[in-house]
């Protein structure tokens, strides 16, 4: 179906003329695909899988040429030169995969102007119809820009069929909506970068639709990865409409990131991001109930930069070259977000209330229906190393989230055991 069709509300054309054309989701469907190449990729494209997401695929009856990543590929900027010099004079890319592997095709299509449509293995993540691509460069998680592909096919008995961590994960990804939305809000709040209603409007239902097949998702049931796969194709979109990853990527990635940074730089495999972002969410979600029930603030503006800059060197390590440059830019903005909040605090903290952000309980319900991960046992992760990544995820990303507002009302980093012990991970 045209993308527009699965769409709850109209879109702006400047969204529209970026966003898939054309969006397949349903029972076999991966028998469209050639079809779909044909129409907006054309000739013998560089078709690019995993050896785990080709034989997922199973046998592809088109014409291509074949880039087998080998196992567990990284989306980093070394991949995507790969993947760019593999290309040649192909007309454009043909994704077969999840998150790094569309990630990948997606930056290197962007950077080389071609297109490329994808098939996708599991509802793992919500890049499928997103404008950015999340790369790994220098060692620092980064989203840079990069048009969705043309066509996007999620058949779902080939997402039902995928290691179900994989769903669950896709699953705890788009339960963070609540949390990354609030804190857009909250960013648009204390430093006026826009917030708008339409992403929600557009991705909403489709949650609540996902949240409610849990337990299909966790028995394997198509139907259920078809919900699954639509929420996650439009929580995509959403991204497009806002211009920006933050309606779907708050505080709660953050920490999420900086484990990944982490990992990587230790040559330790990477978790699932949307294991990691559901565990997270509890905590974000936690956090603001914290905040909305905090009675008596302590603005607390940042020390001199030379003090916080000797201290991100200290924490971070060889990551803090990288990192320096966000922290620096929020840091030279903190004095003008506590002024904001010196004057409204009040009104700030009623609003937040006023969001009914669901309660940590609530979101580990629907985890748990679905099989996911929704402690930091689970995802085998020691609480004091949890803690510290609480303290520290902030310093990593220019934007604003509840992590700044939690440290600049005085909340963090005294309260760290008590959310997490709110957030019941
Ligand atoms: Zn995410």
């Amino acid at each position: 179906m045209k993308l527009v069709d699965l769409v709850p509300v109209a879109l702006p054309a400047d969204a529209a003329a970026v966003l898939p054309e054309e969006v397949l989701i349903g029972r076999g469907v991966r028998g469209a695909l050639a079809d779909a190449v044909k129409r907006h990729v054309g000739g013998e494209p560089l078709l690019v899988g995993d050896p785990d997401t080709l034989a997922a695929a199973g046998p592809l009856d088109l014409p291509h040429r074949l880039l087998d990543l080998g196992p567990h590929p990284h989306a980093d900027d070394e991949t995507v030169e790969h993947l760019r010099a593999a290309r040649g004079d192909a007309p454009g890319y043909v994704a077969v995969g999840s998150g790094t592997v569309n990630d990948l095709c997606k930056r290197a299509a962007a950077l080389d102007g071609v297109p490329f449509v994808v098939l996708g293995t599991a509802a793992s993540m919500n890049g499928y119809a997103s404008g950015i691509a999340a790369i790994l460069s220098d060692g620092l998680k980064t989203t840079v820009p990069a048009r969705p592909a043309r066509a996007v096919i999620l058949d779902t008995d080939i997402l039902a069929a995928a290691p179900a961590r994989l769903a669950q994960a896709g699953l705890g990804d788009l339960l963070s909506k609540p949390v990354s939305d609030s804190d857009w809000w909250l960013a648009d709040q204390l430093e006026g970068t826009g917030y708008s209603t339409l992403p929600g409007q557009v991705v909403d239902r489709a949650v609540d639709a996902a949240a409610a097949a849990a337990a299909g998702i966790a028995a394997r049931d198509p139907e259920a990865h078809g919900k699954l796969g639509e929420a996650l194709t439009l929580s995509g979109v959403a991204m497009v409409v806002a211009g920006s990853s933050a309606p779907a990527s708050g505080g709660e990635h953050l920490l999420s990131h900086l484990w990944d940074m982490e990992a990587i730089a230790a040559g330790r495999e990477t978790r699932l991001h949307g294991a990691q972002v559901g565990v997270t969410t509890l905590i974000s979600a936690a956090l603001y109930q914290a905040l909305v029930a905090l009675e008596a603030p302590d603005f607390t503006p940042p020390p001199a930069w030379a003090e916080e800059e000797a201290r991100v060197r200290r924490e971070f390590g060889g990551l803090a070259a990288a990192i320096l440059p966000q922290t620096k830019r929020k840091q030279a903005r903190a004095g003008d977000r506590i002024d904001i909040l010196r004057d409204r605090w009040p009104e700030v903290q009623k609003r937040l209330a006023g969001r009914a952000i669901p309660s940590p309980e609530a979101l580990r319900a629907t985890l748990k229906a679905a099989g996911a991960p929704a402690s930091l046992a689970d995802l085998d992760e020691p609480r004091a190393n949890a803690a510290r990544i609480f303290r520290l995820a902030r310093d990593i990303r220019d934007r604003v989230t509840v992590l700044d507002l939690a440290f600049e009302v005085g909340l963090l980093p005294g309260a760290i055991d008590d959310v997490l012990d709110a957030a019941g991970v």
